[in-house]
């Protein structure tokens, strides 16, 4: 396993970039600090070197980004559906042109390898290109009652102003996921995003004033004190909609709170996604799906890998390969050439994640490779697999968020399809089988939102995403996405014929 970890001073690149990024609030159309002045630091995780400092926000500045939001509401809502789109594919044009800003900015305050880095740029970006295209397509239908007489109107109509909060493991993503969707329905929205990786929002809501989005449209407000700040929103009546993706615990609190207004929710929440291998897949092509499915992001994913799931024909060779290709990942900051593995977010992620793995081990698992923190500066962790879990690890049933995997061994089908579903969480599971007849059976006995059948990685802007159970509620991407942010209007109108 090769580590580098070492903690080099900012390049002038970086420097640069971070000089580049604004460091307020953005409310009405305006960038501007927070009313009470204070700033907090954002760290990168690589080194724990502070990068920059920005506007903190409180709950009179949320209040403040509502009225803007509020006031903006109505003109957004007119305004014709295809300059909504086109604003939203300027911004399209607009990420991509920054692209590279984007990726390196990630990786400067989150960690994640340039490379993948690179990635979500332009997955994200194509949130906005997907939602400038369904801006246009927001249709009603109308028609006859059953009876002949009546005639049904039913039209779509945007909810209004949106609370949109997102999580820092994929800060643009998230961010483009909501924002687009809202703004193609007509919605203006306050965006919050996470404390830990707040400078990629800041950029991108520089790009959407660029891209034209008038002002009140889109209000950002980066805070330190996340619940505080938020929390007079949730009780204010011109909120129409929270949109919340981050972790369960948080997600129920919010759900909780929004039940006083009723105040319209969606929630991407937490996973325990299984890898099933069956005894006749493609085992290279399962190794490879599991390296994505589970060392992608540091293993910091709501669709991560959780448990691998293994028959026991192919488990000696599954473990053999997948875990040399583990081995083999480079560990270091994520600007360096060929790094594969970057830092995870906190000390307190890294603290979790070894924790869990002590537990494992405790309890009879065996270290395959890896097994320990790597020695700082910076929050890393060898990537990990484990085998010869006892049945009562914690692992299997907390989300891992981190570059370990954990493998089980079945029999039967019906085995797998139990050990699958063992588990609160609903979002993603992965599938590895030539059989047709028998993914479609499983495809059914899953109880997840989502099932990657032979891939490591199925995400996709024009997907539906979103999970069951513990995992959340609503979808985002597809068509589903903008729906998240339509009500639908009925329009009873009398019969055309009758008298008077
Ligand atoms: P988190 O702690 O729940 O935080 C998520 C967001 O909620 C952050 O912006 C956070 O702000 C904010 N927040 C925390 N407490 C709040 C409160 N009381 N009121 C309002 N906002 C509050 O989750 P995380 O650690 O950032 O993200 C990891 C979790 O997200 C994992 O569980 C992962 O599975 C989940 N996730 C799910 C999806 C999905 O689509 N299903 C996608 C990505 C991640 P601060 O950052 O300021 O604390």
């Amino acid at each position: 396993m090769k580590t580098q970890v070492s903690a080099p001073p900012l390049t002038d690149r970086e420097l640069e970039l971070l000089h580049s990024v604004p460091d307020g609030l953005f409310i009405g159309g305006q960038w501007r600090p927070a009313i009470s002045g204070r700033t907090f630091d954002v760290e990168d995780p690589a080194t724990g070197r502070i990068l920059m400092s920005i506007a903190d926000a409180g709950p009179d500045d949320a209040l403040s980004a509502l009225d803007a939001a509020s006031s903006a509401q109505d003109s957004w809502a007119r305004t014709a559906p295809r300059e909504r789109s086109e604003i939203l594919r300027a911004a399209f044009d607009g990420v991509l042109a920054r692209s590279e800003d984007f990726a390196l900015l990630m990786t400067l305050e989150m960690g994640k390898p340039l490379d993948q880095a690179r990635g979500e740029a332009a997955y994200g970006a194509e949130f906005l290109r997907w939602f400038s295209e369904e801006a246009v397509r927001i249709a009603g239908r109308f028609s006859t009652a059953p009876d002949g007489h009546n005639r049904f109107l039913v039209q779509k109509r945007p909810v209004g102003p949106c609370l949109l909060i997102t999580p820092w493991n994929f800060p643009l993503a998230m961010a483009t996921r909501k924002v687009a969707p809202a703004l193609a329905a007509g919605c203006t929205v306050v965006l919050k995003s996470a404390n830990l990786t707040p400078l990629t929002a800041q950029l991108f809501t520089q790009v959407m004033q660029e891209a034209g989005v008038p002002a009140g449209v889109l209000n950002l407000i980066p805070t330190s004190t996340a619940g505080e700040t938020t929390g007079p929103l949730l009780k204010d009546e011109r909120l129409r909609k929270l949109s919340f993706t981050g972790s369960t615990t948080v997600g129920q609190r919010l759900l909780a709170a929004s039940a006083e207004r009723v105040l319209r929710t969606s929630m991407e929440l937490g996973g325990n996604a299984p890898f099933i291998v069956f005894e006749d897949a493609d085992i290279d092509a399962a190794v490879d799906g599991a390296m994505a499915a589970k060392m992608r992001n540091m293993g910091e994913i709501c669709t991560a890998a959780n448990r691998l799931i293994v028959h026991r024909g192919v488990v000696d060779e599954f473990s053999a390969k997948f875990s040399a290709k583990v081995a083999a990942l480079v560990t270091a900051r994520g600007t360096e050439p060929g790094v594969t593995m970057g830092p995870l977010i906190d000390g307190a992620s890294l603290a979790k994640v070894h924790g869990l793995v002590t537990d494992a081990v405790d309890r009879g698992a065996t270290v395959l490779t890896g097994g320990a923190p790597v020695q700082g500066p910076g929050y890393f962790y060898q990537p990990t697999v484990l085998a010869g879990l006892a049945p009562d690890s914690l692992i299997l049933e907390e989300e891992i968020f981190g570059p370990v995997a954990p493998i089980l061994t079945f029999s039967e089908e019906e085995e797998a399809l139990r050990m699958a579903n063992d588990s609160d969480y609903g979002l993603m599971a992965y599938v590895f089988t030539r059989d047709v007849n028998r993914s479609l059976r499983v495809a059914e006995g899953l109880e997840t939102g989502m099932l990657a059948l032979n891939a490591g990685n199925v995400a996709n802007p024009a997907a539906p995403f979103g999970g069951v159970k513990l995992s959340g509620l609503g979808r985002e991407g597809s068509h589903e996405g903008i729906e998240e942010y339509l009500y639908t209007q009925y329009v009873g109108v009398a019969d055309p014929y009758a008298a008077g």
